[in-house]
């Protein structure tokens, strides 16, 4: 299949010189609350400088050189500008990616972003289906374009240990459908994908599909946008997964097992349909009230604002009645010509969205609902389509 390329920059006005470094990062983003812990500001450091825990209470990055400081980088005094220019939450990242991926911010009455089409869709492979989350959709995407040539890996997250390590979740590289289907299901805790990227580079890949929550699906677009050199260049494919929030992985000791007894390595799948479904590998299965892991949520989502993957090329979810289908939400032409080829291939089956109108009307609410948490002293559009307050 001929594939347009991933995003075509729509024609910029000449820009205003871009100067901010690590400094601003640190205070505008980092400490004030705004940092997902995306890891995009990791992977785009030329000087490598910048370190990342990917461990419970962590996922954020750190500056690692002693010069100046945590606070302030050398690199950064002397013009390197990379870091910010990746950050997906630094200034007017909402608007500028909107403007390189669909030439036009998105109205007030899109909280869920810019899109072309929504579906439902599943996997036509009976395995794919069944060690999917949802439809088995993103793992479909992922063999399929790696068969055909459209990307030679995806980073994409994996259970460290295999089937037997405890459910913590961990970035990883899969470049054939084995490595894909080890990967497919979600874990609700964190998994910073972009961290894959150095593995990708050192097997000298060249077509990269990032699946990643939301806040990852706007690395990509905002680096293209800002010039960050050759680092966007190799992601080609931009893959979201629907997100409220993740849980930082002490919620499995200090809730699961301490009050349920439910020990992390018994567990063989989990699913969040308005309640935290829990399969174990005795049969059993149990049900906990997402009220009581309110208090486990990972600090970087308290202020995130984007349910819906809004800068995915294909935006994927399990919302809605239609369980066992992924609700697909095709926002760029590459999306579109990815899920129209696939179509033709007999690869997946898909039903038009509105089979489901309540899902597309919950998603709505729900993108609404995350744009609250942005603050009112950040960047304003983000805030755009909710009531002003009086
Ligand atoms: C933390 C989290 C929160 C989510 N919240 C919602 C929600 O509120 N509403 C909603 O509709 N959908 C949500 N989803 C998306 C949903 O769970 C499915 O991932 C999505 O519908 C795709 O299903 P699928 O069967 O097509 O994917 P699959 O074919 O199962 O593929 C899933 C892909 O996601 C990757 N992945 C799994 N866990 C993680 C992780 N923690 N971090 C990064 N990548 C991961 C896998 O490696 C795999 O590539 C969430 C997913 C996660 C991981
Ligand atoms: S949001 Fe992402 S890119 Fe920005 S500072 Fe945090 S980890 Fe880095
Ligand atoms: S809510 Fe989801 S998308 Fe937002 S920061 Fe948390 S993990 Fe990322």
């Amino acid at each position: 299949m001929a594939v347009a390329p991933a995003s075509s920059e729509a024609a910029s006005p000449k820009r205003e010189r871009w100067t901010f470094q690590w400094k601003e990062l640190y205070d505008e983003v980092i400490t004030s609350g705004l940092c997902t812990g995306c890891a995009g500001c990791v992977i785009a450091c030329p000087h490598d400088v910048i370190g990342y825990e990917h461990e419970p209470g962590q996922y954020k990055p750190f500056h690692l050189e002693d010069e100046l400081g945590p606070t302030d980088c050398g690199h950064g005094q002397k013009g390197c500008t990379s870091c910010t220019r990746a950050c997906p939450r630094f200034r007017d990242w909402e608007t500028e990616a909107d403007e390189h991926l669909f030439a036009r911010t998105r109205g007030d009455d899109e909280p869920a972003g810019i899109y072309k089409d929504i579906l439902l869709c599943r996997a036509s492979d009976d395995f794919v289906y069944e060690v999917g989350q949802d439809g088995g959709l993103v793992s479909a995407i992922l063999i399929w374009c790696l068969e055909n040539q459209v990307i030679d890996g995806a980073l994409t997250s994996f259970l460290e240990g295999g089937d037997k390590g405890g459910w913590k979740a961990v970035p990883g590289l899969a470049t054939d459908r084995d490595q894909v289907l080890r990967g497919a299901g979600s874990r609700y805790t964190y998994s910073a994908n972009t961290l894959a990227y150095d593995d990708a580079m050192a097997a000298g890949l060249e077509a990269l599909a990032l699946v990643g929550m939301s806040c990852q699906t706007s690395i990509g677009p905002v680096m293209w946008h800002r010039r960050v050199g050759k680092v966007g260049k190799p992601i080609k494919l931009n893959i979201g997964l629907l997100c409220s929030k993740s849980f930082d992985d002490s919620l499995f000791v200090e809730l699961f097992e301490v009050k349920y007894g439910l020990r992390r390595e018994d567990i063989v799948k989990m699913n969040i349909k308005g309640v935290f479904q829990v399969w174990m590998r005795n049969g059993d299965y149990h049900e906990i009230k997402l009220k009581e892991c309110h208090a486990w949520t990972r600090e970087g989502c308290n202020h995130c604002p984007d349910f819906a993957a809004e800068h995915a090329d294909i935006s994927t979810g399990g919302i809605g009645d239609a369980t066992d289908w992924t609700l697909t939400i095709v926002r760029t032409d590459l999306g579109r010509a990815v899920i129209e080829a696939m179509i033709d291939d007999g690869v997946i089956e898909t039903q038009p969205g509105d089979a489901d109108p309540g899902a597309i009307a919950l998603m709505n609410r729900l993108a609404a609902k995350s744009r609250e948490r942005w603050p009112e002293w950040a960047a304003e559009p983000v805030r755009l389509g909710l009531p002003t307050k009086k």
